[in-house]
């Protein structure tokens, strides 16, 4: 088992070829509760010689098979196996999950609900038959990528870890996992189950410990074909150079600076909800929070104005109170860069609400939801990813200003476009350097549907058929029909 209680402070190690060890240097690191600041677990921090069994272990297991083999339906099993374990233990996982994170309970439930779905989503690995002309026979084969590296951050961290392994596992390969240092511990839950539902030894290593040495070793590391990464774009532009060395496949899953767009025809109340919504939900720290929150100049002052009055009314609270909408921030870190934002805020811009810290809690890396108003496009907290509850609001003049401003941003994740006339909605949507685009929401996500950005949100898209085609390669095969020789000499 990976854990074990030291005076309500659980032990968690290395999950490595099918057992659990102990880092090779023997040091471990402290998770916290963001709502408490107290240490809730010791984890076994990986260092180059672990990443290297992990990687060794994850080798054989693709090259000697079983698992790279079997049948994708067979396969298929298995990961429904797991769902149905991750099921049987949500609470469990969510209560984990809350406490870890300092994610509201209700939204730490839909998260694991979302985790067994994605290991459902049915894996159909596809082939084609080309038509080339008569005399002979093309066909393609899907085959998994290898052994893939998959480093993921701290917002979502079964989730993520689960959109990686899902269509990993699903196309044959191995994997080799390396989740954020301050939230390690649902998957580490979740590998406790990996041999009973038939994941063979090796097959899947969980690797703990810090980015600059774990993630940095096995990005490097030869023995890997393959890096999916989410996380910041200054780590993401470290990691393909890095993996440039050795000519790994690598996509990239990055963050933003997503607008928002809302014109003066559409639904008042549905917006403002919308534009809180977009921005505040999980404290903020959401790659594709709307945090350009765009307004038509007719109705820049009335909305500015209703945004706050709402505003008010999200509840902070402890995150598992359920009637809790915004938790506290994931680490002492994270609170003093959006801290170090909000004072560049005021400076840059005017403040509708927020600004600091809620003066209710003793303890706890709590944001109040902030909201700035009368925002450049230009100014640093409308271009630079601040990942907490804060929003810019910005003013614009029409349909085309709309789309200049929220194209003028070197990301390009996601944006929403809220307005009743379907022709400019649909025009909007068709200018938009965005990976994903909502109408008259922000936020729904679907397995079925692709999740990626443009520009500097990375590239690659995970979910659907798309997550699952970044994880194989593609075999031509010719087969000769005619048995004149070629006649060559
Ligand atoms: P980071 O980029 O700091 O870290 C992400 C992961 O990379 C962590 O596991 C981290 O390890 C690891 N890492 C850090 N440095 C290196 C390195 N040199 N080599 C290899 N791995 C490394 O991001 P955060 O954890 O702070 O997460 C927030 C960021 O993630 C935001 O920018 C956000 O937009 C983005 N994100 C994007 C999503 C998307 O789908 N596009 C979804 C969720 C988040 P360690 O834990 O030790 O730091």
């Amino acid at each position: 088992m990976s854990s074990g209680a030291t005076a309500g402070v659980r032990t968690y190690k290395n999950y490595v070829n099918g057992e659990w060890l102990g880092g090779s240097s023997g040091e471990t690191f402290a998770v916290y509760d963001p709502s408490t600041e107290e240490v809730i677990a010791q984890v076994a921090a990986a260092g180059s010689a672990d990443v290297d069994l992990a990687v060794k272990a994850a080798r054989a297991a693709f090259d000697g098979g079983p698992w790279s083999t079997t049948s994708a339906q067979d396969r298929g099993r298995v990961l429904f196996r797991l769902a149905e374990k991750i099921r049987q233990n949500s609470a469990m996982l969510a209560e984990i999950e809350c406490r870890n994170t300092g994610k509201p309970i209700v939204e730490a439930e839909y998260d694991i609900a979302d985790v067994a779905t994605c290991f459902e989503y049915s894996n159909k690995v596809l082939g084609n038959v080309n038509p080339v002309p008569a005399n002979a026979l093309s066909f393609t084969l899907r085959e998994p990528v290898g052994v893939a590296g998959q480093i993921i951050p701290w917002n979502y961290p079964l989730l993520m870890a689960a959109w990686k392994l899902a269509p990993a596992l699903a196309a044959g390969c191995t994997c080799i996992l390396k989740p954020a240092e301050q939230t390690p511990l649902t998957v580490l839950e979740v590998a406790n189950w990996f041999r009973e539902v038939g994941l063979p030894p090796g097959v899947v290593n969980i690797i703990n410990g810090l980015g600059e040495t774990a993630g940095a070793a096995l990005v490097a590391h030869p023995g890997v074909d393959k890096i999916a990464f989410t996380g910041s774009a200054a780590v993401g532009k470290i990691i393909v150079k890095s993996a440039a060395d050795t000519l790994k496949r690598v996509t990239l899953e990055l963050g933003g600076k997503s607008p928002n767009i809302f014109f003066t025809d559409a639904d008042w109340e549905a917006s403002i909800d919308g534009a809180l919504f977009g921005v505040f939900i999980n404290q903020g720290e959401v790659c594709s929070a709307g945090s350009r929150i765009l307004v038509e100049k007719k109705i820049y002052s009335k909305f500015v104005e209703a945004m706050k009055e709402k505003a008010k009314r999200i509840k902070l609270g402890a995150p598992f109170e359920r009637e809790t909408k915004m938790g506290p921030l994931v680490s002492k870190e994270q609170y003093d860069r959006v801290s170090s934002y909000l004072e560049l805020g005021k400076k840059e811009a005017k403040v509708a609400i927020g600004g600091g810290r809620p003066k209710q809690f003793a303890k706890g890396y709590y944001v109040e939801p902030t909201i700035f108003y009368d925002v450049e496009n230009t100014a640093r907290i409308a271009r630079e990813e601040i990942f907490g509850p804060v929003a810019s609001v910005i003013p614009f003049d029409g349909e085309a200003d709309a789309i200049r401003i929220a194209n003028d941003t070197p990301y390009g994740l996601a944006a929403a476009v809220w307005t009743r006339d379907i022709y400019k909605a649909f025009r909007v949507v068709k200018s938009l350097r965005a990976g994903i685009v909502w109408v008259n929401h922000m936020q729904p996500t679907y397995v079925e549907a692709p999740w990626g950005g443009y520009k500097q949100s990375g590239f690659g898209r995970e979910l659907g058929p798309w997550g699952l085609e970044e994880y194989l390669e593609t075999k031509q095969v010719f087969v000769n029909l005619d048995e004149t020789p070629i006649g060559w000499y």
